[in-house]
């Protein structure tokens, strides 16, 4: 990490919490963590639970994210939510393209970049998923994969609008697997998705990219993965449904940053 980035910890809770259940687990971690100034820290309940945590999130510095989000600003989309109604609901990160929206709701790289674009047009700070599948890995496909899912989930974004960008590199074999990619090898791909962003953005502007690792990030190995040049924080499934858990985590990250 470097000193001109802050670490971000973002918690993704998938389909899991209700109302009820999130207003109580973010009450957890605002009493562990709620406080913390030396690391960005989010996380993105249900839209069902967004409104509860909302409201548990009011005095402190963690910020409330959504996990998904249609590129329109309303109209006959059913089902769907917008941009603007998440700002309604004081929500300032988006998680977008995770690699189960691409998969199982057939997400494409054009769909990403309309909603990447809307977030920003709306102030939401998106958090862009990318990330190959084990088989891409083993056809040494992953650097291809990776550049293609950065270029065209970017495209037409500004350099001047990249402030609010968070990018996510997730390996989908690392994904809620218990395998984690080694502070090597995903500081490799780290690398590469930055110089990504140096082309279509300028170097200025790529320097500022915070770079998340997600992937099974737990307290165990979260100091090394964190430790990296280019890794800037964590996009956390499994690990930000306890709040000790997560809580650690970002206790990992204030350490490294001071
Ligand atoms: C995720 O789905 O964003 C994720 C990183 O999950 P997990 O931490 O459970 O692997």
């Amino acid at each position: 990490m470097s000193n001109s980035r802050k670490y971000l910890i973002a918690g993704n809770w998938k389909m899991n919490c209700n109302a009820g259940e999130g207003a109580a687990l973010a009450s957890e971690i605002v009493a562990e963590v709620g406080q913390q100034t030396d690391v960005n820290v989010c996380f993105c309940p249900a839209f069902t639970a967004l409104e509860t945590v909302s409201k548990e999130l009011s005095d402190s510095n963690i910020a409330l994210g959504a996990q998904n989000m249609h590129f329109e600003a309303s109209g006959a989309y059913t089902g769907e939510v917008s941009a603007e109604m998440l700002r309604h609901l004081f929500v300032s990160y988006v998680i977008l393209g995770h690699s189960e929206r691409r998969e199982y709701f057939g997400e494409t790289d054009v769909v990403v970049n309309q909603k990447t674009r809307a977030a920003l047009a709306a102030n939401l700070k998106p958090i862009v998923c990318v990330g190959e599948s084990l088989e891409q890995r083993e056809a040494d496909e992953t650097i291809a994969v990776i550049k293609t899912q950065v270029e065209a989930g970017l495209a037409g974004v500004t350099a001047e609008e990249s402030e609010a960008l968070v990018v996510a590199y997730e390996p989908i074999w690392a994904i809620g697997t218990g395998k984690t990619a080694t502070p090597e090898m995903a500081e490799a791909v780290h690398l590469e998705i930055r110089n990504c962003l140096a082309g279509l953005l300028g170097e200025e502007a790529a320097g500022k990219i915070r770079i998340l690792y997600g992937g099974s990030m737990k307290p165990e190995n979260a100091d090394a993965l964190l430790a990296q040049e280019n890794i800037d924080g964590g996009l956390i499934g499994g690990a930000s449904l306890k709040a000790q858990s997560f809580a650690s985590l970002v206790h990992s990250a204030a350490k490294l940053a001071q």
